[in-house]
């Protein structure tokens, strides 16, 4: 083990230790220059009540601003980003973020807004605020469009009591929400939250919803089904307006998971195939950096029967003696309430503003397009080194097993962990649950084809080393920061079901 260094070239190795800022610190040192204060100043100083000077601030590191920017860069070389390479985490929609993104929401009039800045003082913001929901609105086919929720989980929350709250106006004691089997874990969460019972519905052999098993499941007591489309298999689900259709003849509504909504881009809109309700996860389909818990936006779009129970405020656009004006609107007497301190994660809005504007429609349709090719592709190509456990022809991503490499003993955690030896995030895995030692493979458009070939290249070599030294899989990974975790018990522990299957 080597001694601390600033060597960049080291910084990617694991041999060495990243002290502290604190164990770094000198004392005196500093990380600027101000010119001396001046009498007048030294006395502003000294009038400054002492119970309002922090004590316990007097022990912040000392440094340079080559030692706090050194420190700071090398830690950020420890992570992975989308702006490292591939990042096909399944579901997750890991896609490359324009960097003009970043150069519009570091606009003061936006960067710098106050939570607090009265409408008045912040109609730009509040413009493209509306415009957004407008863009949302004809992407999805939904009439009106909260920006509120800070994530999809929060969206699905939102939706969910929106529809609570519908069927409780209209008197109706329903009990009961319809969630697929390949369902993401937020659904029934989100339906549990808000007091409802889940009835988990199973997928049929091609992977999709059919009629028959939600015309079996739906009855008066049923509030809602929630289905994501396309599913976490990848597939479309082809049924989706005949399923509707029996939901809503029963009186339930149809809640949307908009997280694969990258796959339909241009193409489908969930309102036209019968969905009531759906979140949109900026974040994923829109651009916006997230991962490692970063901020998310999770907008609820609904049909005209359910806005009178938007989460307030809304933002209205309102005629006035000077022209057209916007303004914060806090009368919905039947909304769900606030969801969010002031208006949400304003900086992501802005972000998928300037992503939506800068492709426009058929931009955004071409990202479906490549997508779902470059998933078919990764399909085509991975099929010899891993099983498909669900045949057909995916949209914006592809799901494995490990079952074609039961032999070795290798698992798809080995081979996770040794993706991250050739540079690669790994892909989900272990999801969905219905499939087992599931590899979930999401390119999304950002990729080039040489790019998808060395991926490919990289997984057949995985393959290789799984058939001549199944060991070596079993220790990834071997050229990180930190070794694999002990959890070989936890991925080895038969995988838990958010609702037991009843034998
Ligand atoms: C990501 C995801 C969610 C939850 O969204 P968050 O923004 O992470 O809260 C819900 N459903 C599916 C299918 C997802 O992929």
């Amino acid at each position: 083990m080597t001694a601390p260094n600033d060597n960049a070239n080291a910084t990617r190795g694991i041999s060495y230790e990243e002290p502290l800022s604190f164990e770094r610190s000198r004392p005196g040192r500093v990380g600027y220059s101000l010119p001396e204060l001046n009498a007048e100043e030294r006395a502003a100083l000294a009038a400054i009540p002492s119970d309002l000077l922090r004590e316990e601030l007097a022990d912040l590191p000392e440094l340079s601003e080559v030692d706090v920017i050194r420190h700071f860069t090398r830690l950020s070389t420890w992570n992975t980003s989308v702006d490292h390479g591939l990042y096909p985490l399944g579901s997750c929609t890991m896609k490359y973020n324009p960097k003009i993104n970043e150069v519009v929401a570091r606009l003061p009039g936006f960067a710098a807004a106050h939570p607090m800045q009265p409408a008045g003082l912040a109609q730009g913001l509040l413009r493209l605020c509306y415009m957004l929901e407008r863009q949302l609105a004809e992407i999805s086919g939904m009439d009106r469009v909260t920006l509120q929720p800070a994530a999809g989980a929060q969206g699905e929350l939102a939706g969910i009591m929106m529809i609570r709250a519908y069927h409780e106006q209209r008197g109706e004691g329903r009990t009961k929400v319809l969630i697929p089997d390949s369902a993401h874990g937020t659904n029934p969460a989100s339906a549990a939250l808000n007091g409802y019972s889940v009835v988990p519905i199973p997928s049929g052999d091609d992977g999709i919803l059919h009629p028959e098993a939600v015309e079996a499941a739906m009855a008066d007591d049923v509030a809602a089904l929630m289905l994501t489309n396309p599913n976490t298999l990848g597939f479309f689900e082809s049924h989706m307006v005949r399923i509707a259709e029996i939901v809503h003849s029963k009186g339930g509504l149809v809640y949307g998971d908009g997280a694969n909504l990258n796959a339909i881009l241009g193409v489908a809109r969930p309102g036209d195939l019968g969905i009531d309700v759906m979140h949109f996860n900026l974040h994923k389909t829109f651009s916006t950096p997230h991962g490692g818990g970063g901020p998310g936006a999770g907008p609820v779009g609904v049909v005209n029967q359910l806005a009178p129970y938007l989460p307030v405020p809304v933002v209205a656009k309102v005629a006035g003696p000077e022209g057209e004006r916007f303004a914060l609107d806090y009368e919905f007497p039947h909304s769900i309430g606030r969801l969010h301190a002031n208006f949400g994660n304003v900086g992501m809005m802005v972000r998928a503003f300037a992503y939506i504007r800068s492709l426009g429609p058929d931009g955004l349709r071409r990202c479906a397009e490549m997508a779902v090719l470059n998933a078919n592709y990764l399909q085509a190509r991975l099929r010899d080194i891993f099983s498909v456990p669900y045949e057909g022809a995916v949209m914006h991503e592809c799901v494995f097993s490990d079952k074609s490499l039961e032999a070795t003993g290798v698992t798809t955690l080995d081979v996770a962990k040794r993706l991250i030896d050739y540079g690669y995030h790994p892909p989900t895995i272990y999801f969905p649950l219905i499939v087992h030692g599931a590899l979930m493979i999401e390119p999304t458009e950002s990729e080039s084809l040489e790019g998808l070939d060395r991926f490919v290249e990289t997984l057949l070599t995985i393959s290789r080393e799984a058939q001549e030294d199944p060991e070596l899989l079993r220790g990834a990974p071997h050229n990180t920061r930190l070794r694999r975790l002990d959890e070989t018990q936890a991925a080895r522990r038969p995988i838990l079901r958010w609702q037991a299957p009843s034998d």
